[in-house]
Parts: structure tokens; sequence; C-alpha cells
């Protein structure tokens, strides 16, 4: 079972990612620190394509494979996850507290919710058959309010 590392609710805490780091004997260097922080201060749950965009503006110099190889090692080390929203390409999510997705069918915009219910959910029985139970989350899938007002009243097509 993994502890959660910085357990922070005001933003991108910047001190407790590189402490973070060297805890784990990550070198925090500034390209690290500029993914981090990009993925922190959005709630859009960017791709890595999207991150890579935004860091390149202060550090023109990085690639596209780093921000991915980046990602990655953050993912493995539990202080970022990965999202998995309609579209092709992959998703990633800087929340550290434990919440919940509702997810656009229409147009895979995720959004962050918090419940005590579904935080108190544990996996039946069935699930512990397959392996050992990190966490629960609970997706809610739709459609949002922007794809609704565009396509009017009509309720989503059938496939
Ligand atoms: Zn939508
Ligand atoms: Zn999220």
């Amino acid at each position: 079972m993994k502890t959660t590392p910085c357990r922070d609710t005001a933003g991108p805490d910047l001190a407790a990612f590189t402490e973070f780091c060297r805890r784990q004997g990550i070198k925090p260097t500034r390209q690290r620190i500029e993914i981090y922080r990009e993925l922190r201060a959005r709630e859009d749950h960017p791709s890595a394509e999207i991150i890579y965009g935004q860091v390149k503006k202060r550090l023109p110099a990085i690639s596209l494979d780093t921000v991915y190889r980046t990602l990655r090692l953050f993912e493995q080390q539990g202080i970022i996850s990965r999202v998995s929203a309609p579209g092709e390409s992959m998703r990633f999510d800087g929340n550290l507290q434990h919440h919940h997705h509702f997810i656009c069918t229409e147009c895979g915009s995720v959004r962050d919710f918090y419940s005590d219910a579904f935080d108190s959910l544990t996996a039946p029985e069935q699930v512990v058959e397959f392996g050992d139970i990190r966490s629960v989350h609970v997706e809610v899938r739709g459609v949002c309010h922007d794809c609704r007002n565009k396509t009017g009243e009509k309720p989503p097509p059938s496939p």
C-alpha cells in the first residue's frame, strides 16, 4: 500500500514537492518542477501535449519525450495519477486529494468532485480476487452543461 505524499490542498506546494523528490531519490530538476507546477495549477486534467506546450514557453529546450517520461515517473511515485477519459491521448491529474470524476462523454472533459459517501465505498469481494486494492474511485459519466447547451435539449445520440 502506498502512502499519500504531500496531502496539501492549497494548490501547488513546491516546497513539499522538492522535499518529496529528495526523499524518493529523484532530482528536483527545473524541468520536473515546471512540469509538476503546470499540472498542479490546472484543473482540466491535461494531456502531456498540453503540459508540454505550456512548459515549453518557460523552458524552450524541453522535449515532449521528457514531459512524457517525467509524467510517468510522477505517476509511478504516486504524486500524480492518470485519468482514463474518452479520446486518444492520456490525461493526467495533479489533484492529490482523494476525489472522484465527472467525465463528459461528448467532449471528454473531466471535472473533480468530492464525496464522503463515495470515499467510504469498499470494493466487493469479487475485486479482491483480481488483485490488491489501492484505492476506489467513482467515475460518473454524462454530458456536461457546455455540450448540452450546444446540442440543445436533445438526449445524447445513441451509439
Ligand atoms: Zn462536454
Ligand atoms: Zn481529478
